[in-house]
């Protein structure tokens, strides 16, 4: 009789762990957070030579173009499974902008983590902050950041987050193809092709292009936009370790920028294949004994 029991509560268990895992995201009270930065409007970005840091005066601010398709997708889900859309920047004050256009496409809430401790902040030091925020927020399910920012371009932040917060990620993500309330299967875009991927929740994404069309703006947004309440988390409302931050916490250092010079007209070696040959051969070695002298 005690051995029927224990069957029977195992099979119980089993049952109840499968119905756990084939629960829908609308069981779970999704909290999407999308990483957002704000970048200059230019693709031609102007170095100061003496600081070795971006010249912003004159140059109008964007969001992260691929940070556009991260807030349409944290949307879009929301819109399928139900939760909320919270958006996050660290940045100096005038990022603020950068969030009420989120909230104007239809994300719930923005959130401004600045700080003059900030400043200097390399990729390590800036997904520790955005880390601590996540970690404040306390509810995440899924964190969808942009491929890469357009100005610094390192792609690192995303997966950085996903390693300080002990989290999977999913990088170049093109398609949501399922999202429970304990897993997500998606699609990650290869140079060949692509793989799918499931994870446990929750989960960092860093999405691409292909993923969406972003929406514009409505007028119903651009109101809630205008009325929205920014909070701004500074340093020690994050309870964030001074050492990670700014330019102290940054172990990696700009040493250097420049514009490499423009190279020179290359040579077309054209005729018959044993002329081009013995003519490149020719070539090389002269390449070759001028960088040995
Ligand atoms: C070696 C090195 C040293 C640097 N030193 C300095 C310095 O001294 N001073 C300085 O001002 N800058 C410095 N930077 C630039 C600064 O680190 C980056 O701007 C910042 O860390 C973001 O990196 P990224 O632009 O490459 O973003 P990526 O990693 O390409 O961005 C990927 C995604 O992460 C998210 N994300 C990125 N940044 C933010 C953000 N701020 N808020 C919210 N989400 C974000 C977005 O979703 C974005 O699409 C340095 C960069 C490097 C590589």
């Amino acid at each position: 009789m005690a051995r029927i029991t224990a069957c029977r509560v195992r099979a119980y268990c089993v049952l109840y762990a499968s119905f756990e895992a084939q629960k829908s995201a609308e069981d779970r009270n999704m909290h999407f957070v999308v990483c957002i930065k704000q970048v200059p409007d230019t693709t031609n970005v102007r170095i100061d030579p003496k600081t070795n840091t971006l010249m912003r005066e004159g140059v109008a601010s964007i969001v992260n173009p691929f940070d556009v398709y991260a807030i349409e997708e944290g949307i879009r889900l929301k819109e399928k499974h139900g939760g909320k859309v919270t958006v996050i920047t660290m940045g100096p004050p005038q990022a603020d902008a950068a969030l009420r256009e989120a909230i104007s496409m239809g994300a719930d809430a923005g959130i401004l983590i600045s700080d003059r401790a900030f400043a200097g902040s390399d990729t390590w030091a800036t997904s520790y902050t955005l880390s601590m925020a996540i970690r404040k927020l306390g509810d995440a399910t899924l964190i969808i950041c942009g491929k890469q920012a357009s100005d610094g371009d390192t792609a690192q932040v995303g997966p950085g987050i996903a390693t300080h917060l002990d989290l999977p990620q999913i990088t170049y993500v093109r398609k949501v193809e399922q999202l429970e309330a304990n897993r997500i299967v998606a699609e990650r875009l290869l140079e060949t092709g692509y793989e799918v991927i499931e994870s446990a929740l929750p989960c960092l994404l860093t999405v691409v292009k292909e993923i969406n069309l972003p929406r514009l703006p409505s007028l119903k947004g651009k109101m809630a936009a205008k009325k929205a309440q920014i909070p701004v988390w500074t340093a020690k409302d994050l309870g964030a370790d001074p050492l990670q931050i700014g330019l102290d916490g940054s172990p990696t250092k700009v040493v250097k920028i420049f514009t490499p010079p423009v190279r020179g007209g290359g040579e077309m070696i054209g005729g018959e294949p044993e002329q081009a040959v013995a003519r490149l051969v020719e070539l090389l070695k002269d390449t070759v004994v001028a960088a040995a002298s």
